[in-house]
């Protein structure tokens, strides 16, 4: 390979980077909404011809759903947006790696590009407990990019989990029931 087209590569590879990080910055917005609402801070964006064409975050507790992830809110929207089930020529962003039922739906929306923030080792399905998206049994593998703004990602998460383990131990303790 020419010594150009290494250049060209690198260049390329760094303009992919930053492009990645601008809209991870997005996703992290998203998350910061989850945290106001006392949520699991997630948050992530769905990008077509670099444009975000969709948002969500994380509501699991406020709308008392299980279903309701951020992932799984964005890609509603984003199908919705493009009057389309099928966002193949989309890259999804979230702070978070999905879990199984996230990176189920992304398969099958056969998005194109999944960029991670952090991992998440006991729970994630893009790598960690298993690589949902880079089945090669299935009809569809999403590329996949991790680890990006993923000091941001992880210290949000670390810094939601710190304050609500200090919220427990001021919590006054409730009486105990007379045995
Ligand atoms: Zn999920």
């Amino acid at each position: 390979m020419g010594r150009e087209t290494l250049e060209t590569e690198k260049e390329l590879r760094s303009l992919q980077r930053k492009t990645d990080e601008k809209y991870m910055k997005e996703a992290l917005k998203q998350a910061k909404k989850a945290y106001a609402l006392e949520e699991t801070p997630i948050g992530c964006v769905i990008v077509r011809d670099n444009r975000i064409i969709a948002r969500g975050y994380n509501r699991r507790n406020t709308d008392k759903s299980p279903l309701a992830h951020a992932e799984i809110a964005a890609i509603k929207r984003a199908s919705k947006k493009t009057g389309d089930w099928r966002l193949e020529d989309c890259t999804l962003y979230v702070t978070l790696e999905p879990c199984q039922m996230c990176a189920g739906a992304i398969v099958q929306a056969r998005m194109k590009r999944v960029v991670v923030g952090c991992m998440n080792p006991k729970a994630g399905c893009a790598g960690s407990v298993l690589n949902l998206l880079q089945m090669e049994a299935f009809n569809h593998q999403a590329a996949l990019t991790t680890g990006i703004l993923e000091e941001e990602c992880s210290q949000m998460m670390k810094q939601f989990f710190k304050e609500l383990r200090e919220k427990k131990t001021l919590r006054p303790k409730q009486p105990k029931e007379t045995e």
